[in-house]
């Protein structure tokens, strides 16, 4: 991606010669579009141009530095083993890091995909293109047991959703309202479900999303192409829930717009996660007095650490079944067009849509 708002274009850089100790070269299998990279192409965060996007991505392992033979769970690692990676990177000696224990707002915290241009050696540090080069004390995990599919459909989704939840907490027999019917709002639903939720409601669109919902367990949902009006959905999101509204309303959406509506389905003293704003999306009135009278509790989740991408890979391991995230990969690119890959994800045109060089 040359600037913000460009097409892209195919460039070439000098694979690196040499491979620092615990490092490794990646060959790129396949990675995900996020609705991220089209908040960050429409330069929505403040990110280095040149860059190479694609924060979710899975490859084979090319080369090894030294030093580095297991994954972060500790299993061993080899020359051709298939294996993802934590996007995010923290350097474990500032404030966040050290006092606070939020390393996912570490002062020095860098993302590939993200953070790096690729004017600067070693160049490739994003997943849209045939290598990527992962740092010392990138957090790797083995996926030779978990399909390529399943890893980029759950994407950034699942951690961001397995973050988000364990900190809002989802209680044995809640009921929760999943505002948004796209990866994150899967992700949402998949982890409030195993977490204990007795009934939940997804609100979102097109349809084809909401079947893939339905697919993943959700009790109802509410096409707001169907109910456009806020004041019907409210109603009916109350008429799932005896009159009370719900236990926790979890956002997904990523418009600032639907967070009143999210606070109004709470129940009183309920509680609510706004999950999908990565992107500055810009503001939004709310009413405060809503969270005064209802007691309500607001989180905020930001990315995700190593140990969540953790949990995610053994989530699959073990949930693929329930929750088939490899369904959502539906529209595959070429390298030659990943920015079509990225206009497609712009328009809601695919659940995911991936590049595969
Ligand atoms: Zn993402
Ligand atoms: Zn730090």
């Amino acid at each position: 991606m040359p600037g913000f708002n460009e097409a892209f274009e195919i460039r070439k850089y000098p694979l690196p010669r040499e491979i620092e100790p615990r490092a490794a070269l990646v060959k790129v299998e396949m990675a995900g579009v996020c609705g991220t990279d089209v908040h960050l192409w429409k330069g929505q965060l403040p990110i280095p141009r040149p860059i190479i996007l694609g924060h979710e991505t899975v490859g084979v392992i090319e080369k090894l530095g030294e030093g580095l033979h297991t994954d972060w769970s500790g299993k061993p690692l080899r020359v051709g083993d298939r294996i993802t990676w934590s996007a995010g990177m923290r350097c474990g000696h500032c404030h966040f890091c050290t006092v606070f224990r939020l390393p996912t707002r570490c002062l020095n915290r860098s993302a590939y995909g993200i953070s790096f241009t690729s004017d600067e050696a070693p160049h490739f540090s994003g997943g849209y293109a045939e290598f990527i080069y992962l740092r010392p004390g990138t957090a790797i995990f083995g996926v030779s047991d978990v399909a390529t599919e399943a890893v980029i459909g759950a994407g950034c989704a699942l951690v961001t959703a397995i973050h988000g939840v364990e900190r809002m907490g989802i209680s044995f027999g809640d009921s929760v309202v999943i505002q948004g019917s796209g990866p994150v709002g899967l992700a949402a639903l998949a982890i409030a479900k195993s977490s204990g939720a007795a009934k939940t409601i997804v609100i979102g669109g097109p349809a084809a999303r909401l079947e893939l919902s339905k697919a993943f367990g959700a009790d109802h949902t509410i096409d707001i192409n169907e109910f456009p009006n806020a004041a019907v959905r409210l109603e009916m999101v109350r008429e799932h829930t005896a009159g009370y509204g719900a236990d926790a309303v979890i956002e997904c959406v990523g418009s600032p717009e639907v967070v009143s509506e999210g606070f109004e389905m709470c129940r009183d003293g309920g509680k609510y996660l706004v999950l999908g704003h990565y992107g500055d999306a810009g503001s939004a009135p709310i009413n405060p007095h809503v969270i005064t009278r209802k007691q309500l509790t607001v989180y905020g989740s930001w990315a995700s650490e190593p140990r969540h991408m953790g949990h995610a890979i053994e989530f699959l391991r073990k949930q693929g079944e329930r929750f088939p995230f490899g369904q959502l990969v539906s529209h595959r690119f070429p390298l030659d067009a990943a920015f079509e890959a990225l206009q497609t994800t712009s328009k809601w045109a695919s659940s995911k849509s991936v590049v595969v060089p």
